[in-house]
């Protein structure tokens, strides 16, 4: 039982590398992004093609609880696969994104910390150079501020210059 436990909170912990890695590799690589990509957008639909992430990941864990029945310890993954989709959604779709009917904006805390590492992510236009990948784990926002601003090619830190010299006129 105690066992179990641990399994359940270690692939919750697990899933974040996954989902790191995913967004990462996968989401923002060559062939990934094609159903990624919307996400980066802006638009007014209440669906994404990114969407379809969720569907196959549900998917594939239901697989492994249906797996559970024969072979351990399948189930506390799946369980703790599920807490982590729950944790995900409350924090990227809910808090972030507002896919919910309210608007709560943390103030403090790690959740403020998730919130505009999130945000940052937001930050590049298209798939590349972008910082902060995962969801329930964030550097400090200032090392990720620098990050961004390391990653920036010359033509758009040119294009940042001339931008905030418009505004300074
Ligand atoms: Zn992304
Ligand atoms: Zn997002």
């Amino acid at each position: 039982m105690i066992l179990d436990l641990a399994i359940v909170l270690a692939s919750v912990a697990g899933m974040e590398g996954v989902a790191y890695l995913v967004h990462r590799h996968v989401m923002h690589g060559g062939l990934g992004w094609r159903l990624h990509r919307d996400h980066h957008e802006a638009h007014d639909h209440a669906f994404e093609r990114n969407d379809l992430y969720a569907v196959v990941f549900t998917a594939i864990v239901i697989a492994v609880f249906v797996g559970g029945n024969w072979i351990w310890p399948l189930q506390p993954i799946a369980i703790g696969a599920t807490l982590y989709g729950v944790l995900y959604f409350i924090v990227h779709d809910g808090l972030v994104h507002q896919r919910w009917p309210f608007r709560h904006v943390p103030r403090k805390g790690y959740l403020r910390r998730l919130y505009q590492a999130h945000l940052l992510h937001h930050a590049t236009e298209g798939r590349e150079g972008a910082v902060s990948y995962g969801f329930l784990y964030a550097p400090p926002v200032k090392e990720l501020k620098r990050q961004l601003a390391a990653g920036r090619s010359p033509v758009q830190q040119g294009r940042d210059q001339s931008s905030s010299d418009r505004t300074a006129c």
